[in-house]
């Protein structure tokens, strides 16, 4: 692939688009690229490196189990963006010849005690009777021993497994998305910060620190650095960061063709071990404690990995709304402004491509989506 200098300035001096993405991570970006797909003209900020970014520090799971108890249509979204996924990356492969990983062979959430595996049971159980469970079923200690190679720890009693669950190499994804953004006509501007946005007659004018920009539609995809630009378009994204730790190993023997919750091995054969939920507010960092933890779970699960060589570890911050679910919201007081926000942008990206970007393009998001909007955190108790 040719490398790009990023640009300095806007591609013209009265720049306009049909819809502008402001942020340039998993979400904003599988936005524009879908909106693009969708034949609108689109533009794409993002600020860089100086900010917050979850979409280089995430795990690269296309995690389905267990998502949606208590909200059939985030179960649905998560199934269907699952279920998108296969044609999605391969289209984006063909395309920019990168291969962003992505492969689906379930995953096993393991137990490390009677308790787990009967709390498991009890999340698949109340999925199944809401009709979201995606096939999540609960295997005895024989059957996950079956499932790989590696030996299993003592206190392994079971696992929950769903077939849905898959993965991919988040930042081939990303790179993946910017390329072809580009590709399709579509302008990538990275570097740029967006200052502020006011409505204009017919759209929205964005300033940015590379000058100012003209568009039909505006979403704001800007993750930890959302809420302001949120607010003054009437749009509500009470996001907060929860950091997440990760661990990776040297490479290691196959541990077999199946995905495991905090666990995965990636194509050339590291370990990640991760996934910490800390409220830690800004603090990007790592700790030993964490490790600890983190690393004494994945050697009850499989004690063969504590012969293996830790060569990285980092914290990263998710984006998270007050309930774990995502927003996606068109502005009341500002028709063509939306909001764009989950903590799963790899697993959605598929959905946010082709079911979220469409309907922002058609300037309406359908029942399906609007079940999603802020609105739902400011409902009056009885
Ligand atoms: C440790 C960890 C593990 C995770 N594991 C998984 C997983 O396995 N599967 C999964 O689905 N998800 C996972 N996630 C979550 C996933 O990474 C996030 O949902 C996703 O990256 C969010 O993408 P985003 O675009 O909303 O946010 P970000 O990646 O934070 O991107 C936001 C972008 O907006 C830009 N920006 C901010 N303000 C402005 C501004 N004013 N102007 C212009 N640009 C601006 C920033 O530069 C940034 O690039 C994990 C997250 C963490 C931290």
């Amino acid at each position: 692939m040719p490398s790009r200098q990023p640009p300095t300035s806007l591609p013209s001096e009265r720049f306009a688009v049909d819809v502008a993405v402001v942020g340039g991570g998993l979400v904003g970006s599988a936005i524009a690229w879908g909106a693009l797909e969708a034949g609108a003209t689109v533009a794409l900020l993002d600020e860089g490196d100086v900010a917050h970014r979850a979409s280089r520090g995430n795990f690269g799971q296309i995690w389905v189990q267990g998502k949606g108890e208590g909200h059939p249509p985030y179960a649905r979204l998560t199934q269907r963006s699952a279920t998108l996924w296969p044609e999605f990356s391969a289209r984006l492969g063909v395309r920019t010849g990168i291969d962003v990983g992505f492969s689906q062979p379930g995953g096993l959430t393991l137990c490390l005690s009677e308790e787990e595996l009967a709390t498991r049971a009890a999340i698949a159980s109340r999925l199944d009777a809401e009709g979201g469970s995606a096939g999540m079923a609960i295997l005895d200690r024989d059957a996950v021993a079956r499932m790989t190679p590696l030996p299993l720890g003592d206190s392994v009693r079971g696992a929950s497994f769903c077939p849905a669950d898959a993965h991919a190499n988040p930042l081939a994804l990303l790179r993946a998305f910017h390329l072809d953004i580009q590709a399709q006509g579509g302008a990538f501007i990275p570097h740029t910060s967006v200052e502020a946005v006011r409505a204009v007659r017919g759209g929205f004018a964005i300033a940015t620190s590379a000058g100012e920009i003209v568009a039909g539609k505006v979403v704001v995809a800007a993750g930890l650095g959302s809420a302001g630009l949120a607010a003054s378009l009437g749009l509500d994204m009470p996001v907060r960061p929860v950091r997440g730790q990760v661990m990776v190993t040297e490479r290691a023997a196959p541990l077999g063709d199946f995905l495991f919750t905090g666990l995965r091995q990636t194509r050339e054969g590291s370990l990640m071990i991760g996934g910490t939920q800390e409220e830690v507010g800004f603090d990007d960092g790592t700790a030993n404690v964490a490790m600890r933890t983190m690393s004494r779970r994945a050697v009850a699960s499989f004690p063969d990995i504590a012969r293996l060589d830790v060569v990285r570890c980092w914290g990263a911050l998710r984006i998270m709304t007050p309930d774990g679910r995502p927003i996606y919201q068109q502005s009341r007081r500002y028709p063509g402004a939306f909001a764009a926000t989950c903590h799963s942008g790899v697993t959605l990206a598929a959905a946010h491509a082709l079911v979220v970007a469409p309907s922002i393009v058609a300037g309406d998001l359908p029942h399906e989506l609007a079940t999603f909007s802020a609105d739902r955190f400011h409902v009056q108790a009885a």
